[in-house]
């Protein structure tokens, strides 16, 4: 009787270890990536190497440092022999989590060293980018008498290409040759990629050439080499190969081709363009790449446009769509698409992203809405140094100096530490609100409180300080004794002061510095011939004025945008190619007849004096910001803000003018131009004629 219980007890008992066995394994919950639940089980039964290799390779893949020094300490205390095999785990695991230290020690620990170990080691080293690292591991391979094969190849490959190291590029190069072999794909790509990083495109071409097999990776390869290096027509001319050949573009090879456009003197996007609408399968990859090259070469309303066309084919923008469009808005002043933006954000639930918060506060201060941009900002629930940057930065660009110090006294106050660029930004922030002590006294904090070294870009914000208080002399005296280089930027801030306080002498000496940094540039010449024609010295202007037509430089032209119903308007000095051009000059002329019995009279000064005097009073009246503002007045409601982005500094006859208008038609008015923002109300400007 006993016995039979026995019996049954033990069949039970069979039956239970068997028919449960699945929830045991470990190696099932490693395939269905469990990771936790397979560390659980691991704890309560003794296991073999195979297991732990098993369990390591889900901690690589999911990169949890943690689970795998855990599992490595588990190893050791079971006394588990730490072998080749095991080692290549544990390696493999370190190197994945970005910890190459801990994997250097298996690895040094570990005696019997396969070439499985040695290429872990190396690749790990590689794609952590000790570059350095992985070189002299791959010498010491040699020496340990271990013949490298494809896949060490590849990691020192890639290690050479890091390093724009071409020598050593070129021993594994040889070192392949030697070896007989026919080039394989994987290494042909490498070696293609490395030639390019190194900037030898001859060698990349000939092995690109060579290779008997090619892949797409290996045509976007040799494309980005070209591209990166600033060759598009070879760029172009391989991806036209590339068709012929009968290999599709993807949306890599549009990544790859694009940076040839953006750095391309007069390349446009056009034929990036043609590839990509001819493309069947655009993915967001593709969409992100196009939309990037739009924003990069200042096609902002193209990039807004197939932002809405993307929605349209139904591919769903990630955060780096977003990051793209909002600097978009934020060039183009686009407020009302901004917004959309933002509110379509909220709805996916993408608000939280810490970048795009910065990338919002950025754009809402550039398009004139500083409210909006701090309550973004009050709304973060966690703000980096870039954050407080931002919102400094947006302070300074509309004149709040005080508001923008107060700011930063919060920043020091809640321990984040500035970097130089916020105090590119406080600086700024001191010189437009007129804060010119202030500013002086930020400048030493950051160098004695914060150990920052001034670049170049401070000792610029500080000409700018003085100069625009009309501290002139002290401004050249810093100029002279800066222990740097000045730059354009320092010149052209003092011959902006030069030009709000009338200084010909020091206008010309600032003016023929930029003369030879920036040659090219037309708007030095114009504002020097302008302090000139302010000056009643017209001859001197006209030889400034003949000297650019001798360079064959064209004055840039005047433009100036206006968003209305999610669609930007720009308009050209002397625009009439608007369908309404007829109402937009009529609105001129009768504001023109209001602001004249108000007791405004036209400052022609502004106007460089080779045209008549009539001509003077035109040329002013059609400046692109008041076909822009007469447009927008037609076209809203009253008593709507109006908000016109130009790309030139503003002229002092249309500050003057724009200043009667706010008064006129009640409204406000804000411009930003080429330096600042203008808040226009009731007949007065927020920058207190100061700019
Ligand atoms: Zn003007
Ligand atoms: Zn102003």
């Amino acid at each position: 009787m006993w016995l039979h219980y026995r019996k049954i007890y033990l069949r039970f008992l069979h039956r239970l270890v068997h028919n449960f066995r699945p929830p045991l394994d470990i190696e099932a919950l490693c395939n269905e990536g469990r990771l936790k639940e397979a560390m659980h089980l691991l704890y309560q039964m003794p296991v073999e190497s195979g297991i732990y290799a098993c369990v390591l390779e889900l901690c690589a893949s999911m990169k949890s440092l943690s689970d795998g020094k855990e599992i490595h300490a588990q190893i050791i205390l079971n006394g588990l022999p730490i072998n080749a095999f095991v080692a290549t785990k544990l390696v493999r695991m370190y190197c994945k989590c970005g910890n190459v230290v801990h994997a250097r020690l298996v690895f040094e620990q570990t005696m019997e060293r396969s070439v499985f170990l040695w290429n872990t080691m190396i690749r790990g080293y590689a794609n952590n980018g000790f570059y350095k690292e992985a070189l002299s591991s791959y010498s010491e391979m040699q020496v340990s008498g271990i013949s490298p094969d494809n896949y060490t190849v590849l990691s020192v490959l890639k290690a050479c290409a890091g390093m724009e190291d071409l020598c050593q590029g070129m021993k594994v190069h040889c070192r392949i040759i030697r070896s007989g072999h026919e080039l394989d794909l994987f290494v042909g790509n490498v070696l293609v990629a490395m030639y390019g990083k190194c900037r030898s495109l001859e060698y990349a071409r000939q092995v690109f050439d060579k290779m008997p097999l090619r892949d797409n990776v290996s045509w976007n390869t040799m494309i980005a080499s070209y591209s990166q290096n600033g060759f598009c027509d070879r760029a172009l001319e391989v991806f036209e190969l590339m068709e012929v050949k009968g290999a599709s573009p993807d949306s890599l090879t549009i990544a790859s081709i694009l940076p040839a456009f953006v750095h391309g003197k007069g390349k446009s996007m056009k034929d990036v363009r043609e590839v990509f609408d001819r493309m069947s399968q655009k993915d967001v990859i593709s969409w992100n790449a196009i939309i990037a090259g739009y924003v990069q070469t200042g096609e902002w309303e193209e990039a807004l446009r197939l932002f809405h066309q993307m929605g349209s084919e139904d591919v769903k923008p990630d955060s780096i769509t977003i990051t793209s469009v909002l600097s978009a808005c934020a060039r183009l002043a686009a407020l009302q698409q901004g917004k959309a933006i933002h509110e379509y954000i909220k709805k996916i639930k993408l608000v939280s992203h810490l970048f795009l918060c910065n990338a919002l506060i950025d754009m809402y201060a550039k398009c004139g809405s500083v409210n909006d941009a701090r309550q973004v900002f009050d709304s973060m629930s966690q703000r980096d140094v870039v954050s407080w940057t931002a919102m400094i930065a947006g302070y300074g660009m509309h004149g709040h100096g005080k508001d923008a110090i107060t700011l930063f006294c919060q920043m020091q106050h809640e321990g984040t530490q500035p970097d130089h660029i916020t105090f590119v930004s406080v600086l700024s922030a001191c010189s437009h609100g007129g804060l010119v002590d202030e500013g002086m006294q930020y400048f030493d904090v950051m160098i004695r409180d914060y150990c920052i070294a001034p670049t170049v870009e401070h000792y610029a914000c500080l000409v700018d300080l003085l100069g625009r208080a009309g501290r002139l002399c002290e401004a050249q005296d810093l100029i002279e004794q800066m222990p740097l280089e000045p730059n354009e930027s320092v010149w052209g801030a003092l011959l902006s002061a030069c030009r709000v306080h009338c200084n010909t002498n020091l206008g010309k000496l600032a003016a023929e510095h930029l003369f030879t940094l920036a040659p090219e540039k037309p708007g030095y010449y114009v504002l020097l011939s302008n302090i000139y024609a302010e000056a009643g010295r017209w001859d001197d202007a006209l030889v400034i004025r003949k000297l650019m037509d001798e360079k064959g430089l064209k004055k840039e032209p005047g433009c100036s945008v206006i968003e209305l119903k999610n669609r930007v308007h720009s308009f050209l000095v002397g625009d009439r190619c608007h369908p309404q051009s007829d109402e937009i000059y009529a609105k001129l002329d009768s504001l023109d007849r209001l602001m004249r019995a108000a007791g405004y009279v036209p400052d022609t000064e502004f106007v460089l004096h080779e045209v008549e005097d009539e001509d003077k009073e035109h040329l002013l009246y059609y400046h692109s910001e008041k076909l822009a503002i007469a447009f927008g007045l037609i076209n809203t409601d009253p008593g709507t803000p109006l908000l016109i982005t130009k790309n030139l500094r503003m002229c002092g006859d249309c500050h003057h003018a724009i200043k009667f208008i706010s008064k006129i038609v009640q409204r406000e008015i804000v411009v930003r131009d080429a330096n600042r923002f203008h808040n226009f109300k009731n007949g007065s400007c927020s920058c207190g004629d100061y700019w």
